[in-house]
């Protein structure tokens, strides 16, 4: 069984997608924490971080790299919150590994 990540890089359930390469995707959360959060995948399902080979592992910071501006610039934000959950107890849902990107705006009060 293929996580719901996996099913919407094969474009099997609807998502927001605003950046897409070879290795990597960043779509819109489905309930996001801010307006434009943003969660960034390697398109190979991997549960944990440490599971991301090495050169995927650069692929996904660089498209970190490039949706961290491209998220505050879209909604206007201060600053970003750029996190992962790695494992269940840290709060990971998905066993599929995402870079949260929230948007954060002066006085907002609270991070994920
Ligand atoms: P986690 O708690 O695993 O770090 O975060 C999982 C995130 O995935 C949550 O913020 C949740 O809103 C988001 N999410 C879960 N299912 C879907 C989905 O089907 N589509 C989208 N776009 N986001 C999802």
């Amino acid at each position: 069984m293929s996580t719901i990540f996996t099913q919407i890089v094969e474009g099997e359930i609807p998502a927001r997608i605003v950046y897409e390469d070879e290795t990597t995707v960043a779509f819109l959360d489905a309930n996001p924490l801010a307006p434009g959060h943003t969660l960034v995948i390697p398109k190979d399902e991997c549960e944990r971080l440490n599971d991301v080979p090495a050169d995927v592992a650069t692929d996904l910071y660089d498209t970190i790299h490039r949706m961290v501006p491209a998220v505050e610039d879209a909604v206007d934000a201060d600053a970003t919150t750029v996190a992962f959950n790695n494992g269940e107890v840290a709060g990971q849902e998905v066993p599929h590994v995402h870079c949260h990107i929230v948007p954060r705006f002066e006085g907002d009060g609270g991070g994920p």
